[in-house]
């Protein structure tokens, strides 16, 4: 069986041997690969998919939107997020899903010591990863989230769109003022990311011991954002824990069996190569 992943570059994705080193684990014939798909080229790829037999696909920038108007059915989550990574290809038809904010929760919850119902979030950033984690964090029923964007327009956006208008939207330096009010703090913008190691989100001063901070970069491992948190008592997550949960969701998806997540993180630790992990 063959599973697909479109983008828009797609190049340095890490997860077609992430997942085939899972395929293979469960002697499972399955092949993952990647196809480099120019906008306005959606539809001839999926054509090409259903004559070959394809399970599924996998679909990320900047095709997560587009690709809704060519599916079958599309799964309440993802609707209400607007956007799909996962397709599964059953008895002909499209089936859409997004598993991006639940894998986020799922690795997020090995990392808590209250639940979400009881707990104040603060998302920072207002984009593509952030409506899907706020709405899969919305549906556990947390006390309170907050949305803190440059663009606060974005965030009230996503609270309306996703969260039943049930959110309040920040500047980043309002969030800042108001640290030591929240359990669960999450990054979604790529400030840190690689290859800029020595830039933070947000300064850390009022935030409280205990407080779980959760960074969805993965590249490198460890931001300096989370090394800051890690030195003032908070609990940290990385990106690697949602990158790999969304991806063991889609397997599921596919396979109809569970993947072995540790090997998952492993695969792609070797990936980023040694050299990456915590600069
Ligand atoms: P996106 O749709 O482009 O949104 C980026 C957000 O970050 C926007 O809200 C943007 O603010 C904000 N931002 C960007 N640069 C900024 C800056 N210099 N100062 C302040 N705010 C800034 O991107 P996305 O798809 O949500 O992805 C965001 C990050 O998550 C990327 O680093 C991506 O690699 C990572 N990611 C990780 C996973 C995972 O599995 N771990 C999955 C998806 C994404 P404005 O609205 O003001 O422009």
């Amino acid at each position: 069986m063959n599973i697909g992943l479109i983008g828009y570059p797609v190049h340095h994705s890490l997860s077609p041997e992430m997942q085939n080193s899972a395929f293979r684990e469960l002697g499972l014939n399955y092949k993952y690969e990647k196809f480099n798909v120019e906008p306005g080229k959606l539809g001839d790829i999926i054509c090409y998919f259903q004559a070959n037999g394809f399970k599924g696909f996998n679909v990320t920038i900047p095709h997560k939107e587009t690709v809704m108007p060519f599916l079958d059915e599309i799964d309440e989550e993802a609707l209400a997020i607007g956007a799909v990574n996962t397709v599964d290809i059953k008895d002909g038809k499209l089936i859409g899903y997004n598993t991006d904010g639940k894998g986020f929760v799922n690795g997020l919850k090995q990392k808590l010591i209250k639940p979400i119902s009881e707990s104040h979030i603060l998302i920072l950033g207002a984009g593509g990863a952030a409506r899907a984690i706020a709405h899969s964090l919305y549906l556990h029923q947390p006390m309170s989230i907050v949305i803190a964007n440059r663009t606060t327009r974005r965030a009230e956006k996503i609270i309306q769109e996703c969260l039943k208008g049930d959110g309040n939207a920040l500047t980043l330096q309002e969030a800042e003022h108001m640290l030591s009010r929240f359990d669960i703090v999450v990054n979604t913008t790529p400030i840190g990311m690689h290859p800029n190691y020595n830039e933070i989100p947000l300064d850390l001063r009022r935030l409280n011991e205990g407080t779980v901070l959760s960074d969805i970069i993965y590249n490198p491992l460890k931001t300096k954002w989370l090394k800051l948190g890690e030195q003032k008592g908070a609990i940290i997550d990385n990106g690697l824990s949602m990158f790999v949960h969304q991806g063991a969701l889609a397997f599921e998806i596919w396979t109809g069996r569970k993947p072995n997540v540790d090997l998952m993180k492993e695969t792609v630790i070797k990936q980023l190569g040694g050299s990456y992990v915590n600069r």
